[in-house]
């Protein structure tokens, strides 16, 4: 039997990579340019370090996860998400004693248990930027407008940014119980799903799609009308900052992102481009994950960005697809040997060049030039070879010219790199 790969396991093929590479290089760009270093997590953690993290009455923590125990009886988790190991990883190295200020990012895949769908998969990538140890909301503004920059530089265009203020211990209590009586007299319109968050969570009622549920949604209490004054105060000096970043956002009081780790400022980023309306990026500010996890009270903010549905958003046309620089066609097996020599010095140079490696005819061999589109092909043999000569055709061009062989390198480095 034909062995395949697990359903909503991907592999990521040479044609695609290059886009991944570009994501991946303008990360690290934008993000180093804004003080951000990288930090490394694994990829198995603790399950309580998610359920205790995320919060056991989110969907990722009810049904999502992969958990197994291992042979010492450990019950693990490949990571859902990169937040609570990044808190974890500043708390367990007490990176605060350097400087109670961190900054670090993460690239790596994320595996959930979700009905595999198109541009969904089990195993997915994120980016992820996150700060510890500042609860100014300069802080908040700062990350919002390293995203945005990082969306622009990939080459995304029409952005929206919406923000929100989810409230902090205080003030948010009142504001559960608040929404919960509004639902309480709608609990007829609520799905299966919401009837459970009555109980456990209302907030994640905002988060459902179901329509009837999007009704009852509608005119539900905002949690602005119900931000303590601190919270009031930390939200219009995000939008101060903001406005001194001059970037556009809107308000959308419907956003309570769906981790229950969120306080205070939550953020998302939609796409317009390929004009379709696509959520790119989402994050907020998580002042009491760290007291979940570990034994310090430290505020943190961050945001996540699906590297699947980025990439699937970048500019058509750009070509991220790389072809070898120049075909050696060899004539003959005493040729090859000369094409091998070649081959290797273009190689040791860093010049990608390709041969012909089965011995066949000339025709046949400027056809895979062709397949692999090298711009430019090596023909040795024939006459020009018995003058001590080679053959180069710009296959662009469509021209050539001899080269004397004692000069090979030198021309063709000039030529072509
Ligand atoms: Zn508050
Ligand atoms: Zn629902």
């Amino acid at each position: 039997m034909e062995i395949k790969a697990i359903r909503g396991f991907n592999d990521i093929l040479p044609d695609e990579i290059g886009k991944w590479h570009f994501v991946e290089d303008t990360v690290r760009k934008v993000f180093e340019g804004f003080g951000f270093s990288e930090l490394r997590i694994p990829i198995l953690e603790r399950t309580e370090l998610f359920s205790r993290g995320i919060g056991e009455a989110t969907d990722i923590v009810e049904k999502e996860m992969y958990t197994f125990t291992d042979k010492g009886g450990n019950s693990l988790t490949l990571r859902p998400e990169a937040t609570a190991s990044l808190a974890r990883a500043y708390l367990e190295h007490q990176m605060y004693n350097f400087d109670p200020v961190a900054k670090v990012y993460f690239i790596g895949p994320m595996f959930r248990y979700e009905r595999p769908q198109k541009g969904r998969y089990r195993q997915f990538y994120q980016i992820d930027a996150e700060v510890f140890g500042v609860s100014n909301p300069m802080v908040d503004a700062e990350v919002i407008v390293m995203l945005i920059q990082f969306l622009k530089k990939v080459g995304l265009e029409k952005l929206e940014l919406q923000i929100n203020s989810l409230g902090c211990r205080a003030c948010r209590p009142a504001y559960r119980e608040k929404l919960r009586a509004f639902f309480e007299k709608k609990s007829f319109q609520l799905c299966a799903d919401c009837q459970r968050r009555l109980l456990s969570n209302p907030l994640r009622i905002f988060d459902c799609k179901v329509e009837t549920c999007k009704e009852a949604i509608a005119d539900a209490p905002q949690v602005t009308d119900s931000l303590c004054e601190e919270c009031q105060k930390h939200f219009a000096k995000v939008k101060e900052y903001l406005g001194d970043s001059k970037l556009a956002y809107t308000l959308n009081p419907a956003m309570v992102r769906g981790l229950d780790y969120y306080t205070r400022t939550a953020f998302e980023v939609v796409s317009y481009d390929l004009g379709a309306q696509n959520a790119v990026a989402g994050g907020g500010r998580y002042d009491n994950l760290s007291q979940e996890i570990g034994n310090l009270d430290t505020p943190g903010i961050g945001f996540a960005i699906g590297m699947e549905r980025l990439i699937s958003l970048l500019p058509p046309g750009k070509t991220f697809v790389q072809y070898p620089r120049v075909f050696i066609a060899a004539l003959g097996e005493e040729t090859q040997r000369d094409a091998y020599r070649l081959l290797t010095q273009l190689h040791l140079e860093g010049i990608w060049a390709e041969l012909d490696y089965e011995g066949k005819s000339l025709k046949s061999q400027m056809r895979r030039a062709g397949k692999l589109k090298a711009p430019y092909v090596l023909i040795l043999g024939g006459d020009e070879l018995k003058r001590g000569k080679a053959v180069l055709r710009d296959m662009e061009g469509k021209n050539q010219e001899e080269i004397p062989l004692a000069d090979l390198l030198k021309t063709l480095k000039e030529k072509i790199s």
